[in-house]
């Protein structure tokens, strides 16, 4: 094979810096992995660097940091045999060539220093294997001993070794081979699709946050469903997301029918990732419909209805977090909030659109108005372009009177303008249920339109309320 050589791609000073400080100890480096397939791809040249040594990566790592400005510190992973420099923006990740060899009863390599071409064999996919020498006698030349450079002609996702040793061997490459094919927009190719499919439930073995942090790097993709749809086509879905398989499928009962709830998430997902780059957002669009599973039901006059599914959505959400051990904290309260809100736009621009529903959807929604309303428009899927139409233009209506109303009303963020205890003090009471029924009549007349948003309108109501509930204000207030 012809040699290639590519030294712009590391043309960035600390290169030579650690091609020189490794000929001091007398090793030879390497760049190697995602650097050098995103280089060649043309996405630029990653701000996250991994060099192997054929040696101490540790050792390299050490002497190369005393060499930088300001002597950065030297992050040390004895386990893993790695080390860390922070450099700039630069993350430089130092490892020693090695060897690995499975035991198929203990999930841990055995890991032994090796060649380059060892190293090379360990790793997961021909593309990921590539390296860039950074010794003087061949700087910058092209060490690709199993054609990566093809692959990424050919856009294929493929493994340096059979595919099956690769997979059952380390089960989280499954996960990485879908979502590389997302990232990339690439194909996995068909021997190492049987692979993952014959070893799908070896998955099981790695831990849920390693799972997660995939799941989140294709939800972040340019087309989050490529990964979703090979997640399903190789039967990891219903071990990680069964709530999303159950939503497969199409039931008809005397010839009524109802929609794909999967393909719907799906083409929802690539909706709204055209719009948002919020990863909870995104993940509200991949769950908005998980309630409709188990609440469809067939009624003989009015078709198929999945009553109540928000709610029921809501829920699952929290207990999907939880098995996938996302943390239970705000980014999973929003989730529930907008797969719990998710219809409420959509109802409210069927109808002739009212400033007090609006109002009143500003007021449950609070700070996510927007985000919710990007929501609901990338939920409309429909083929029909009349229908498609009406929607959009609905919910432009919606939007509009968003604006207009929070510019009268302010009801984000709604504080009541007459507190608790100034109700206690004008009427003289102790802690108890009438101050509740105030305050909530006051809520009431302000999301009904029927009050401005104001203190003084609503002090006025307040005496009136006070008075139906036979309360006398107390006069002796000087
Ligand atoms: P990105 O950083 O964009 O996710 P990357 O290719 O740099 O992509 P990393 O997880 O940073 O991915 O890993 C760096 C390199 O380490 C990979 O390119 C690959 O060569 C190797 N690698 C990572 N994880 C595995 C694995 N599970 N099995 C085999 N090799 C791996
Ligand atoms: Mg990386």
């Amino acid at each position: 094979m012809m040699q290639e050589y590519h030294k712009e791609a590391i043309q960035h000073p600390i290169f030579k810096l650690i091609g020189q400080t490794s000929e001091e100890l007398g090793v030879d480096c390497f760049v190697i992995g995602g650097f050098v397939r995103d280089y060649l791809l043309q996405r630029g040249t990653p701000k996250d660097i991994d060099i192997v040594a054929v040696g101490s990566g540790i050792e390299l790592a050490k002497k190369v940091a005393l060499k930088l400005d300001g002597k950065p510190q030297v992050s040390v992973f004895k386990n893993f045999g790695t080390a860390m420099i922070k450099h700039g923006d630069l993350e430089l990740e130092f490892v020693g060539a090695r060897k690995e060899s499975y035991d198929r009863n203990s999930r841990k390599p055995i890991v032994e220093d090796g060649t380059l071409e060892d190293d090379q064999n360990r790793r997961d996919f021909t593309i990921n294997a590539m390296a860039i020498s950074l010794n003087e006698k061949n700087f910058g030349e092209l060490i690709d001993p199993f054609d990566g450079r093809a692959d990424l002609e050919k856009k294929t996702i493929r493994t340096p070794l059979e595919p099956g040793i690769t997979y059952s061997d380390d089960p989280l490459r499954m996960m990485r081979a879908i979502r590389f094919a997302t990232q990339l927009n690439f194909e996995i190719e068909l021997k190492s699709l049987q692979a993952i499919t014959e070893h799908q439930e070896r998955i099981k073995i790695i831990s849920r946050e390693r799972v997660v942090d995939e799941l989140h790097k294709i939800l972040l993709s340019k087309k989050p469903s490529i990964g979703f749809a090979l997640m399903h086509k190789t039967g990891l879905l219903p071990i990680i997301l069964p709530e999303l398989t159950a939503l497969q499928g199409i039931e008809e009962i005397e010839g009524q029918r109802h929609k794909d709830n999967f393909w719907h998430t799906l083409e929802v997902v690539d909706n709204i990732s055209e719009t948002t780059d919020n990863l909870w957002l995104r993940w509200a669009a991949l769950l908005h419909d998980i309630g409709k599973a188990p609440t469809k039901r067939f009624h003989k006059r009015i078709g198929w209805t999945f009553h109540g599914h928000e709610f029921v959505g809501s829920k699952m959400v929290y207990k999907l977090f939880k098995r996938l051990r996302m943390p239970l904290n705000d980014k999973m309260k929003f989730v529930q909030k907008m797969v719990l809100m998710s219809s409420r736009p959509i109802i409210l621009s069927e109808d002739h659109v009212t400033d007090s529903a609006v109002r009143r959807l500003v007021f449950d929604a609070g700070e996510f108005v927007d985000d919710l309303m990007t929501l609901c428009e990338a939920d409309i899927t429909t083929k029909n372009p009349k229908k498609q139409r009406r929607y959009k233009n609905n919910f432009k209506i919606v939007r509009q009177k968003i604006v207009e109303v929070e510019e009268r009303d302010h009801i984000r963020n709604f504080q009541p303008p007459v507190s608790g205890e100034e109700i206690m003090r004008v009427f003289n009471l102790k802690p108890s249920k009438e101050i509740g029924i105030i305050k909530e009549a006051i809520k009431e007349a302000i999301l009904e339109g029927e009050i401005p948003n104001e203190y003084e309108a609503a002090y006025v109501y307040m005496l009136q309320k006070g008075k139906e509930l036979d309360l006398k204000p107390h006069t002796n207030e000087e």
